[in-house]
Parts: structure tokens; sequence; C-alpha cells
């Protein structure tokens, strides 16, 4: 297989731009607040542009249930092409926004086939938010976040290949380090995903393998705060931490990860005391940071970001200076409105209304107000707890209120179909609808990130070599690490320089061959080395 990456055209206009002379509105993002407020524009007398840089629309609240094998990566996220299919005014482009220039009004998105400018007269910016790591973005090779399908299936590769592994390993304490779950961060999305392990652990998988005992496996749930689900209030949260107990989930507050590595994870707890956990398997579910092009739009109009990187906006959900550009979701800091899929869904419908009154040239709408429609999550199966006005509940009932609003939010009935039924093998019965998982799943993203960094290394040499080959400086041949030069690759464009070239100082063709060769020095669940371990029998 050999993959290139072509020579980036030059800027191309969109097809069809300017034939229209409706007003244009180019929705970033395929996520609550750009799907909702697409959808809002469906009968206004505009063209919609979404663009974004995935081809679905992620449902982010189920993704847990991905990474730990109760539903398909397409019940979660479907197509935004085929959610809008009927939607005649709206188009959908696949693209990654690497600039929004607010005095030209263009944004300019990044494919495989190279660049597109796309002009508007509104922009509603909804790109969302990514994982944090709080400055150590090291951690994340050993511990992937969830925010993205991606992390879902390597989680997913992870957390089955782990017990995999423990199957085969004879050696007690690596084994205990193979059955051991760290999930950092303990709000929504890491109690769920804490939760689910050990369901897995303790119901799923326990007459699975013939070896280990899976109820024996350690799950570990960690964070800095001195409480689980901070944001749900003091009830709910005891409430949560004595149901995590109960399944067999260890909660260790007050302890601030300082260190994550391949075989475990160093803490710091309250005293001060440093200590290590080892495990194989870590989860990130702490900390977001808003989407880089706040803090674009922010420098371009004199505006402000706050500490996650979100920017801040007016009332009416606009950049200050800009009524013609909508910031919504986790991207905009507005009165401490939370970075929950309501916010981003009602901000959508709300900017959407505001252009349809612009053009009906009515008064604008009040300024934009969130209805707390409340908050939710699942600790295990028949177990919830719901903040709904000044409702507080824990138990079987929030937990079906948890199902209710969740089938009711998911995109599409055939996604809703599928959803239920495999929600009644997993928590009427036993299973788990979705345990496959691949090595590349669990090794693209790791390989990747070391050929970026490969690419980047090599173009720095060349561009070392072609400057010491300037006549202005002459330099000999075998200086300035002119063994580094690539040798052009016949048939390739000279873009793809990169990975030829990277391909060149591995003695390898081909991205596969590359992959393999790098997989050797992964230790990761999946990881030939460990197969060396295999009994006899
Ligand atoms: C694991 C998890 C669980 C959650 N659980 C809950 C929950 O239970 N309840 C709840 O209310 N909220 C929950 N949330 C939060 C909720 O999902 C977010 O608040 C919501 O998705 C925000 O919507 P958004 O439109 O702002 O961003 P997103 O939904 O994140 O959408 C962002 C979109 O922008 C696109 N994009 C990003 N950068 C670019 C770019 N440069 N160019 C083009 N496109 C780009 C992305 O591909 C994506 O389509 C959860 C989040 C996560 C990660």
């Amino acid at each position: 297989m050999t993959v290139e990456t072509p020579a980036p055209s030059p800027a191309t206009p969109l097809p069809g731009d300017r034939r229209s002379s409706r007003h244009k509105v180019v929705v970033i993002g395929s996520g609550f607040g750009g799907l909702w407020a697409t959808e809002a524009l469906r009968k206004a007398p505009v063209d919609v542009v979404m663009i974004s840089g995935t081809s679905h629309h992620l449902f982010q609240p189920l993704l847990y249930q991905v990474a730990t094998g109760v539903l398909s990566e397409g019940e979660v996220a479907p197509a935004t092409r085929e959610v809008l299919k009927k939607q005649r005014n709206a188009t959908v482009l696949l693209g990654r926004v690497t600039e929004i220039d607010i005095a030209a009004k263009i944004v300019t998105s990044v494919s495989p086939l190279g660049t597109t400018v796309t002009p508007y007269d509104t922009l509603i910016v909804a790109a969302g938010a990514g994982q944090s790591y709080f400055g150590n973005d090291q951690f994340s090779e050993f511990a992937p976040g969830m925010k993205s399908i991606d992390d879902a299936l390597e989680l997913r590769g992870r957390i089955f290949g782990c017990f995999e592994l423990a199957e085969l390993c004879e050696d007690p304490q690596e084994q205990e380090e193979w059955l051991t779950f760290v999930v950092v961060g303990a709000g929504p999305t890491g109690v769920e995903m804490a939760g689910q392990i050990s369901e897995l652990a303790h119901r799923t998988l326990r007459r699975d393998f013939r070896r280990i005992d899976t109820t024996k496996a350690k799950i570990i749930l960690l964070d800095a705060a001195p409480a689980v689900l901070g944001a749900f209030g003091d009830k709910l949260s005891a409430a949560a931490r004595d149901q995590l107990q109960k399944i067999g989930v260890d909660v260790e507050l007050n302890a601030k990860v300082v260190g994550v590595d391949n075989t475990g994870v160093d803490i710091v707890d309250a005293d001060g005391n440093e200590r290590r956990i080892p495990c194989r398997c870590k989860v990130w579910a702490a900390g977001v940071s808003a989407s880089p092009l706040g803090k674009q739009l922010a420098e371009q109009s004199g505006g402000e970001v706050d500490r996650a990187g979100r920017v801040r906006v007016n009332e009416d959900l606009t950049l200050p200076g800009h009524p013609e550009i909508f910031v919504v979701g986790d991207m905009m800091a507005l009165n401490n409105l939370p970075g929950v899929a309501q916010v981003a869904m009602q901000g959508g419908k709300y900017a959407a209304g505001q252009i349809v009154r612009r053009l009906r040239g009515e008064p604008p709408a009040p300024p934009f107000k969130y209805f707390d429609k409340g908050s939710m999550a699942t600790i295990s199966r028949f177990h919830a707890v719901a903040s709904v006005g000044k409702i507080r509940m824990a138990g079987f009932f929030a937990w079906l209120m948890w199902l209710g609003v969740h089938v009711m939010y998911l995109v599409g009935f055939k996604n809703r179909f599928t959803t239920m039924l495999h929600w009644a093998v997993s928590f009427i019965f036993r299973g788990r609808s979705q345990r496959t998982t691949t090595r590349q799943q669990i090794v693209a993203r790791t390989l990747m990130a070391r050929l970026s960094a490969a690419e980047e290394a090599l173009e720095a040499a060349e561009q070392k070599n072609s400057e010491a080959r300037e006549p202005s400086a002459p330099v000999a041949a075998s200086d300035a690490g002119a063994d580094l030069r690539p040798e052009p690759v016949e048939g390739r464009s000279s873009g793809s320089a990169g990975l030829n070239s990277h391909a060149d100082t591995t003695g390898s063709d081909s991205v596969d061959e590359l992959a393999a060769a790098y997989g050797e020095n992964i230790d990761q669940p999946g990881d030939a080395a460990p197969l060396k371990q295999a009994p006899e029998s």
C-alpha cells in the first residue's frame, strides 16, 4: 500500500459558491451545536454549508458504551450527510478548518485533496472541545482520552486486550498489572467508564477465561477533586460513590496524577505522598480544552478566551464587534454555562433563530437564556443519578429516566431501535454485542503521531540541508546531515517527501511495513512481545 500526501492545491473556491444570491451561512462542526443550528435553518431562505472535520455527527454521551462493547460506533455516530439528506438548503463538506479570516469573511479548510476556501455572510462556529491533559500531553500516549470514535475504539481494544494478555501472562505480578484499570477523572464520563469496566469484569467476562478470574480485576477511579460527580451536589455525589464501591470500583479522591507511562500511573495524595499504581490500561476522562479556532477568533477580534480556551461571547452568542459570527456550544464562554449537549443544542437553535429574524427585518430576540433540563449519569446497569430542577434521584428510576432521554436524543430511528436491542443484550442478559477489536485500533494513533514527528524532523533536516546548499554558504556534501537527504522516489509527488523519506530511513517502502516496524517497539495490548510468554499447551 502506498500512501501519498498530495501537494497542497491552490486554494479553490467551492464550486457554486457564488451562484446563489441567497444569504450564505457557514457552520463549522457537525456536533450538537452545528447540527442543531443547521436543522433549525431548514426553512430559512439561506444556503447552509456545514464544514466538519468528521463525516459523522457524534453523540458523545454514549461514547463510553462504544469503548466497552455495548454499542457500535455507527449507533452513536450517524453520517451527517444522511441526517441532512432531506434538507435541500444544506451542503455538507468534509474538512478541518484551519483558518477563519473575519476581515475577508472566509473560512479555509483542508482535506486530503487540498485546501478549500468558503465565503460566508454569517458564520456559526461550533467546533467543540478536545481533551486536555493539563499541560502533560505526553500522558496521552498511554492514557487515551474519550472524545472521538477513534478514542473509543482504541480504548475498546486496550480494555479487552488487557484481559486477553492477562490470560496469557504467567508472571502473577504482571498479570495483576494487566488486570488493573485506572480511570482518571470522576466526572460523568469517568464514572460511567469505570462502572462499565467493572461490569465487564464482574459480569460479562466472568465465564470467558480459563486462567484468570476476571472478577479479581481492579478498577480504580482517580480524581484530584474531593468528590465523585462534584457538579451533582453532595447527596448524589455520595450516592454515586457508594454505588461505585458496591460494584467493585475503588474510588481514590484528592489524588493528583503526576505521571503516566506504559506500566503505571504516579499519583500524589492529599498529604503530598507520591505513590505508583502499576497498571496497563489507563483512561483519561479529565479536562477539556476548547478548539484552537476560539483563540484565532479572539485574536482577530480583540476578544478574550478563558482558561479552557473558550471564547467570550455577547449575550446573543455573537463575537464582540462581529454580529455576523456566532460561537456556540463547548467553544463559547458565557455566564459560566457548562459544556454540555443542551447548551450546544439550544445555542445552535438560538443562533439560527437570530439569523432568520435578521433576514426578515425583525428585531433581535432577547439574550440567550439556557434552559437547564437537568443532568444525569449512569453508574451501573439499573442505577443512575439524576438532578432535574429541585429533584435529586439515585437508583432505578433515575436510570429509566437516563434511558428514555438518551434514546430520545439519539439521531435516527434505526439507531434508536438497534441501540435498545443492544442495551437489552447488555443490561438484561450479560452479553456485549461489540467485542471485536483489532491491533490497528490500538496502535494507529501512536504510529500516526510518530510518523508526523518523524516527518517534521525530516522536513527540518531537509530545510537545514537546503540552507547548507545555498551558494552564499557553500558546505561540503558530506556536511550538515547530507546523509539525511531523501532519495527521490519514482512516481510520487514532491508533496509526499516526508512519508517517502521516512520510509527510506527504515528501509521500508510502505506505511504498512513501517507500522509493523514501529509496532515492534510498541509495548501495548496486542503487541507481539507478551505473546512470547504464551503457555505451551
Ligand atoms: C465522553 C463524553 C461524554 C459526555 N456526556 C455528556 C452527557 O452525558 N450529557 C451532556 O449534556 N453532555 C455530555 N458531554 C458533553 C457534550 O457532548 C458536549 O457538550 C457537546 O458535544 C458540545 O457540542 P458542540 O457542538 O459544542 O461540540 P461537539 O459536539 O464536540 O462538536 C464539535 C464538532 O466540530 C468538529 N470540529 C472540531 N474542530 C474542527 C475544525 N477545526 N474544523 C472542522 N470541524 C471541526 C468536530 O468534528 C465535531 O463535529 C459529553 C462529552 C464527552 C466527550
